[in-house]
């Protein structure tokens, strides 16, 4: 069984996906930490993220790992260093490159061969898995989303300007609303929640009172 959870940034989908995984005893997978990864492995190789040759040879060759909540990259736990505005800012490019994007789906697919899985990301419920048992799209304003993001990364230690960050938010919901390949878009199908004014175990509690 597959419960796909598409959404935009800062929406509460990685948490919340997080939590109806431990609710319900199955296992997680973050598509978007994927891709994070994946970003920053080409940084760190001085790759020009344009080039799609160079990243898809690096998303083939991609040693990932999903351990307790954590991601490591070549055996390291890159699980913060994924998160930074730095990653935010580069990944649009990468992420629009349709070779990169057919090898990473592809690796979603095989990942969740293991079990029943909640998979979150932008192309979820439309694309990765359009025959998912359970479809949810999840929303907020804008302004919640860049305070809810803000809080994320200032509770880790991190040295935030809000303005910066409301802005570099608005610039990714846009590329990824309006790329030709595979972009962000609610599902038909897909049961819309807006968590604008829910808190993380509302919105679990929600989308649990579906599947149930
Ligand atoms: O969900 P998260 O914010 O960590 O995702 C980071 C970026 O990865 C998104 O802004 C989006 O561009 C990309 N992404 C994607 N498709 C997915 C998951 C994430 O394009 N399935």
């Amino acid at each position: 069984m597959i419960i796909g959870i598409d959404g935009p940034a800062g929406s509460g989908k990685t948490t919340v996906a997080k939590l109806i995984a431990k609710r319900l005893g199955i296992f997680y997978l973050d598509t978007g930490a994927m891709y994070r990864t994946l970003t920053l492995k080409a940084i760190k190789e001085k790759v020009n993220l344009s080039d799609q040759n160079k990243l898809k040879e690096i998303a083939k060759e991609l040693n990932l790992e999903f351990r307790e909540g954590k991601a490591y990259l070549d055996e390291l736990d890159v699980s913060d260093q994924i998160r930074t505005p730095f990653i935010d800012k580069s990944i649009s490019q990468v992420v629009a490159l349709p070779g990169v994007r057919s090898i990473m789906v592809k690796l979603q697919r095989s990942i969740v061969t293991k079990g029943n899985f909640v998979v979150e990301g932008r192309d979820i419920t439309t694309v990765v898995f359009p025959n998912a048992k359970y479809k949810f799209y999840i929303d907020a304003t804008p302004a919640v989303r860049a305070k809810r993001r803000f809080k994320e990364l200032t509770d880790k230690g991190m040295d935030i300007n809000f303005q910066e960050l409301d802005q570099d938010l608005k610039k990714r919901d846009n590329a990824d609303k309006t790329r030709e390949v595979s972009p962000l878009k609610v599902s038909e199908d897909a049961v819309f929640i807006d968590t604008t004014n829910l808190t993380i175990s509302d919105t679990a509690d929600e989308i649990i009172k579906h599947i149930k």
